[in-house]
């Protein structure tokens, strides 16, 4: 009898029943439910078994791949593929995918949304209507500035960072970007300037990160950074948490350096609820209140996305399975 392929998935998914990903992999694979809990780490005994992994929030650290006998492809349900250990992957030959393109439009849209929000002042608008005490006053959040013909600065022009520049460009904003991995004349063909970073950091108004994490970029946005922008500048992180020093911002916003900070992604997740920035900003302290805002890494959602990204994740797997090479290979 032939071997049955086993494919396991992480927990925790967003469909209990797995009823995409078992109509995409057909009868003759047994999917199987990781029972590591969601954010933790693939159980050595089971990745022995695995033909192909698929996860979502699950590590696959080189523990696991360690265990692998057969595996020929792990895929990531998501962008980012920091959560698998991809250079341990590549080690023992097995490519590891993402799906690069599920959610491009919703993590631009997102970081539009929190961009306006902190330079409309939402928050402070939103809290005083809401305290009902009759207040109906436009000053309520304080100064705000004109978006028009400000500079926006773009850490990383990838897929989503261009799709927020393409939006920015709607708002009359001048954008310019840094990335030295970018091919050059991309900044000609979509109208945007390419700055140094040096550059970019003295002329942004507003500054936004879209680069992978990884060991170039961790802590990238640190106080030597920081100290490197303009004096009152708004900036919004949906990238990864890892890529900012979350307490080289705090200072920055107790200084008044950075305005304002939007964030939907934190350093470890859920976040530390002892993280000083967060915690201030929970107990409603006043040099923070109104100038932070945080999402539950929740940019990439749409319910269209979410099916978009289970279906080619699936696909990319049944391809491996039936002998194809694996689409959008991060590692090799
Ligand atoms: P991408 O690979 O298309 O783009 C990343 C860009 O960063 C590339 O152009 C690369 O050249 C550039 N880059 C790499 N190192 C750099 C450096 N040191 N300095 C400047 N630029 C650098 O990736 P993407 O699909 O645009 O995703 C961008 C980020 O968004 C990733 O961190 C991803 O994990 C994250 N993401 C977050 C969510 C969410 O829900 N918040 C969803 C999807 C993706």
């Amino acid at each position: 009898m032939s071997h049955k392929p086993v494919v396991y998935i992480s927990p925790g998914h967003m469909d209990p029943y797995y009823t995409l990903e078992k109509a995409g992999l057909g009868p003759d694979v047994d999917l199987r439910v990781m029972q590591s809990p969601d954010r933790g780490y693939m159980d050595g005994a089971e990745a022995c078994q695995a033909d192909a992994i698929m996860t979502w929030r699950t590590r696959i650290d080189a523990k696991a791949i360690d265990q692998l006998e057969h595996c020929k492809l792990i895929v990531r349900l998501g962008v980012g593929y920091d959560f698998v250990d991809v250079e341990a992957a590549a080690r023992k030959g097995i490519p590891v995918s993402n799906v690069p393109d599920y959610c491009t439009n919703e993590v631009a849209d997102h970081t539009l949304a929190l961009l306006l929000a902190i330079t409309r002042g939402l928050p402070a608008y939103i809290d005083s209507v809401k305290q009902g005490t009759g207040q109906w006053e436009w000053s309520a959040a304080g100064s705000l500035y004109r978006m028009t013909g400000k500079t926006l600065g773009i850490i990383g022009l990838g897929r989503i960072g261009t799709a927020v520049a393409l939006r920015a460009k709607a708002f009359g904003v001048d954008v310019a970007f840094y990335d030295p991995y970018t091919r050059d004349g991309m900044e000609r063909s979509l109208g945007l300037r390419r700055l140094g970073l040096d550059d970019l950091l003295a002329q942004a108004d507003f500054l936004t990160l879209h680069t992978p994490l990884n060991d170039e970029t961790r802590a990238m946005v640190n106080s030597t950074f920081l100290a490197k922008l303009k004096n009152g500048v708004y900036l919004v992180n949906t990238s990864r948490g890892g890529v900012l020093d979350s307490t080289a911002l705090e200072v920055a916003l107790r200084e008044g350096r950075v305005a304002a900070a939007a964030l939907d992604v934190m350093p470890t997740e859920p976040p530390d609820s002892e993280l000083a920035l967060l915690k201030a900003w929970r107990a409603g302290e006043d040099w923070v209140k109104h100038r932070l805002i945080v999402t539950p890494h929740s940019a990439f959602y749409s319910e269209e996305g979410e099916i978009d990204m289970r279906v080619k994740a699936t696909a990319t797997v049944r391809e491996v399975l039936d002998g194809l090479p694996a689409r959008n290979v991060v590692n090799m």
